[in-house]
């Protein structure tokens, strides 16, 4: 008999739980597109997008998933037969580093494997031997989903000034952004870019690239007009925005997920997202006491709030993402880039999540633990449940 009917879960890293009041904000006719309210919806977007990346720098919109983020961000400031150097601590850092190449940039990359954060020695070393000054941007990824690994930008930013190098420091914080503390401006990240639905909690298709004035001094001789940021960060007319016609609804489910983090508050949104992703660790760290499970990242300091790598051994990451599916209608994330895939899982905990959501997935793997006879260790719920009871 299978007990998963009922309202099904999705605890995957992206896209993530979408808010009722979002949805309901985008269950509506077609807006007018010319004027009116749509426009200054739009508008008090901006200065909202501003805030939650701590920047006062510029944003543009685009009509696309991280990907075109991606390459947004490339387009504007790269050329092909240009470098960039590429810091990988899962797939994600790699996937951004594989779209500049078939760009025509050139890759350098320093590969930290997938259980470490950027080694920010490695990374001095090779600024210091770029004696020609060919490295044009770093490419680097806050939290990589695939691994979980959550790396030190600020650290990064004084590695690029020990230096003396002036690369753009390019940050992703597609699955960071409204989850784990991100401060542009304090910590000098020249590009950032993210999307809208994993700690933005709005169904995917938006997305995003914060840039400062150093990012747009450097403008290729030609970017195509539909990626350059110019004319959507500083539209004449409102069409300009978005290249074309807007993506209506969503801008309205954005200003929705916006106006709950604000009620929220930043401070507190992050806070949420520490607790919770220790109730997760909690339980894990009871569960790997006896048999093959295991937290990815071993350090704390070097985990993401959003997400959650674990080991779990061929092939029972698959078979327990499968039992939890089948079995109890909650769905785990896939072992991504991991090989072999089927040893691995990953939980995510990013958005619209909150105590009795990360007990239920939890229990849910418990149980599932059990039903597989895959060996853990004792205590894991009651552990999960302390961490949540001091708050
Ligand atoms: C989800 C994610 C991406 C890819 O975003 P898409 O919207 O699927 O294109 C890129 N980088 C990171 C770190 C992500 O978590």
């Amino acid at each position: 008999m299978s007990l998963a009917n009922g309202r099904s879960y999705l605890a995957i890293p992206g896209p993530s739980v979408i808010p009722d009041a979002v949805l309901r904000a985008m269950h509506r006719a077609s807006p007018n597109i010319y004027e009116g309210e749509l426009h200054d919806l739009t508008d008090s977007l901006i200065p909202d997008l501003k805030a939650v990346a701590m920047t006062d720098q510029n944003v543009a919109i685009y009509i696309g998933n991280g990907h075109a983020a991606w390459e947004a961000a490339l387009a504007n400031t790269l050329t092909a037969g240009d470098t960039v150097l590429v810091l990988a601590t899962g797939r994600f850092c790699i996937g951004w580093g594989e779209m500049a190449a078939d760009m025509g940039i050139k890759v350098q990359t320093i590969d930290c494997g997938d259980a470490a954060p950027i080694d920010l020695e490695q990374v001095e070393g090779a600024l210091r031997a770029d004696t020609g000054r060919k490295i044009k941007a770093i490419l680097t990824v806050h939290v990589d989903t695939s691994t979980s690994v959550k790396n030190d930008i600020a650290g990064l930013r004084c590695v690029l000034d020990a230096a003396g190098h002036d690369a753009l420091l390019m940050a992703d914080c597609i699955a960071s952004l409204g989850c784990d503390q991100f401060e542009m401006d304090a910590w000098g990240v020249d590009v950032m870019v993210s999307a809208c639905q994993k700690g933005l909690m709005t169904p995917a298709g938006i997305s995003f690239v914060w840039y400062n004035a150093k990012a747009d001094a450097v403008r290729p001789a030609r970017v195509s007009r539909y990626w350059d940021w110019r004319a959507r960060t500083d539209p004449d007319q409102y069409f300009q925005y978005f290249n074309g016609t807007a993506p209506t609804h969503h801008l309205y489910g954005l200003r929705t997920a916006l106006d709950m983090i604000k009620a929220e508050g930043l401070d507190a949104v992050f806070a949420r997202h520490e607790t919770l992703a220790r109730t997760v660790w909690a339980a894990l760290d009871c569960w790997a006491t006896d048999g093959p499970i295991a937290l990815n990242i071993a350090d704390p300091a070097n985990r993401s709030h959003a997400v959650t790598s674990v080991v779990a051994g061929s092939p029972n990451g698959d078979a327990l993402r499968r039992w939890c599916e089948h079995e109890a209608g909650l769905t785990l994330g896939i072992g991504l880039g991991r090989s072999p895939a089927d040893a691995y899982f990953r939980i995510g905990h990013m958005g619209h999540v909150n105590a009795h959501m990360i007990m239920g997935v939890l229990g849910t793997m418990q149980a599932g633990l059990i039903a597989l006879d895959i060996q853990h260790g004792a205590g894991a719920l009651d552990a999960a449940a302390r961490v949540i009871a001091a708050g």
